[in-house]
Parts: C-alpha cells; structure tokens; sequence
C-alpha cells in the first residue's frame, strides 16, 4: 500500500504516517516498490522486506523433525532434519543442535534470526510453552519453550500442529490480506484444524480449539473402531490415513495411499468402500464445523492422491449435501496438498507473528 493509503486505513494523518514510514525505511523492515499511478499524484507502493528478519520454525509432527529457516514472507531459505526424540532433554538438545547448524555461515543478506517456533501435536498452554497433554507423545505439562530456548538464546513458543497451519495461512497465504474467516484441516496421520476467526487464531480455553479428531462420528459405537483417545467411532479412526491404510491392511489392499487410490479409480470395490467411507466421514465432520462456525473459506490440506481423487470428489459433495445454504453466502472448500515442510513454515509464523506484532497471537 501506499503512504496515503495506510494513514486512510490506520486513521492517521498524512505527516504521521510519512514519520512511521520514515522510521521503518531506517530500521530496515519497510522497503520502497513501483510507483501507483491513479488519478492525482502518483504514490510509491511500501512493502514489508522479507529479509529484514529470519524465523526458525521445527516440525515435531513427523519423524525425522524438520527444522527451517524462513524469511518474513515464509520462504524457505534453509532446511535440517533431526531423529525426533520424546525425552524432552534429548529433544531440546538434538533441536538446539539443529538450531545451531541451520544458522552456520548465514550470508549478509539473510536477516537476524528473531525467534523459534515449534509445531506439535496436542494441547498447548495459552502462553505457548508448555505442552498440557499429547496422546500422540505421551506428553503431559512438559515444558517444550524454555528448555530450547536456554539453550538457543532465542525465544520460543509452541503450538498444536493445526493451528500453525492456520496461522501461516493466516500470515504468509495467498490470500492472507483480504481474508479474515477460515477454517484450515489437514489430514495427515491424524486429522486437525485450525480456526481463524475475526483474524484471530482460536485456541480455545485449554488450547484444544479444532480438535476434530475425536470428534464422535457413529451413532451406534458398539460396532465402532476403538481410538487411541479411549472413546469408539472418533473421527480419526475412520478418516485419518492411519485407520484408511489399516482398514486396506485388514482388505488385503495395498495400505500405501498412492496404490489405494489407483486400485479404488480401477473399480475395486474394497478400496472404493475404504475410501468413500474416510470421505464422508469427514465431509460430515466439515458440515457441522461450517454449521457452527460460518466461516469464508474452509481449506483442506490434503495428500495428493486423495485431493485429485475419488475421496476429494465425494468429500466436497458430502459438504454441499449437508451444509445449509444461504443466499450468495456460499462457503469455499478448497482442496489443496499437504507439502512436507508445511508444518515447518507454520511454525515459524508464530515466530514472525510475535517479531512484527511485538505479542503472541492471542
Ligand atoms: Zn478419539
């Protein structure tokens, strides 16, 4: 935007705006683009530089644990990957090791590391440091921020895997300026969400917002699958590609997603069945998060051959069929895929959010 155009938004004055805009040219984070020409004076578009600051982000959501290093915009500049360890000493020591070698012999042109971001599964405190409970771990009340951030100098937060997704939507997405109300899911070996409502990341009052996982799925549990939770016919036991590739195992079908997928577009009943039943499940699941919620857009990170087939097919059908339809008030489903360094690049948004806003999302 341009000078005038941010005092407009901010309600400031011209002479303010130039004097704020003068100080961040000085320190480095704003820089001067293409002239804007449009009626009057031509105005010089201001854009944030993406290298004014460097972010770590660490992936503890798959093993071996990615660790990047991304610029402002999210860019991956560098990436290390470590063994995953659950001690949480050998954990931060292996991650501090990584910390210190993502860094070795930075270029001039990379700016400063300003902080650490950490994804992981399960429930997070408010203030981002300590992990309450993770049934994926073991975890309960471990404290992940300030023994990595001892030992890096740096300070760290941590959030569930979801919400960093939709926090890097939230920062570094394409459409991350105009839109205010979404809801991202990814469907990994799990499945989670994460909300943005109002701009704001939703982390619920102990930090399980968008735990759609153990969302209950089947009236009649007595017949339903067991969860790792405790409960029977969660949502993560039918949809998640964990329980997809044990029911294939138990068919005699090929449990790799890619093989499931080409197996199910050749008519294999079997696999159509596996895969049909893993979509609508959670195309209900969706329905009654869009019900409650009313969100924008809902965008749905996905392995590739489930995006591109039958199971992205009746997963958008079963989200028409059952989301109530309102006047040109139609929520987007977006479909896209699940790259590996996702998470990652998520986590370091909650680095870059707490370096440009001066605060942790609340
Ligand atoms: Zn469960």
């Amino acid at each position: 935007m341009s000078r005038s155009d941010l005092a407009g938004r901010l309600a400031i004055s011209k002479a303010g705006m130039t004097a704020i805009v003068r100080d961040l040219l000085e320190r480095g984070l704003v820089e001067e683009k293409e002239l804007i020409r449009r009626q009057g004076r031509p105005a010089v578009r201001l854009c944030l530089k993406a290298s004014a600051a460097s972010l770590i982000g660490v992936s503890l959501q798959s093993d071996p644990v990615r660790v990047v290093l991304t610029d402002l915009r999210g860019e991956v500049l560098r990436s290390v990957h470590v063994q995953r360890h659950l001690e949480i000493t050998a954990c931060c020591d292996s991650l501090a090791e990584a910390v210190q070698k993502i860094q070795e012999n930075l270029p001039d042109d990379i700016g400063p590391v300003m902080g650490i971001g950490v994804a992981q599964p399960g429930f997070v405190s408010r203030d981002r440091r300590i992990c309450l409970a993770s049934t994926v771990f073991g975890w309960k009340d471990v404290n992940v921020a300030d023994p990595l951030s001892e030992r890096t100098g740096f300070p760290v937060r941590i959030e569930n895997d979801a919400n960093v997704l939709a926090l890097g939507e939230l920062l570094f997405g394409e459409y991350a300026e105009e839109r205010t109300h979404f809801s991202l899911v990814c469907l990994a070996d799990g499945v989670g969400s994460g909300h943005v409502l109002g701009g704001r990341l939703q982390h619920g009052a102990h930090g399980g917002a968008g735990e759609i996982a153990h969302s209950p799925l089947v009236l009649d549990t007595a017949d339903a699958l067991p969860c790792r939770c405790g409960n029977r016919g969660c949502l993560e036991t039918i949809s998640s590609l964990k329980a997809m590739q044990g029911a294939a195992r138990l068919a005699g079908l090929p449990e790799d997603i890619h093989l499931l997928s080409d197996v199910a577009m050749k008519g294999d009943p079997g696999a159509l069945r596996i895969l049909h039943r893993g979509a609508g499940a959670l195309g209900l699941a969706l329905a009654q998060m869009v019900q409650m919620l009313d969100p924008e857009q809902v965008i749905v990170a996905l392995p590739e051959p489930l995006r591109a087939g039958l199971f992205g097919i009746v997963l958008k059908q079963e989200v028409e069929r059952h989301v109530l339809r309102r006047a040109g008030q139609q929520v987007e489903l977006i479909l896209r895929d699940l790259p590996p360094d996702a998470f990652a690049v998520g986590a370091a948004s909650l680095a870059a959010y707490r370096f440009l806003h001066g605060a942790d999302p609340e």
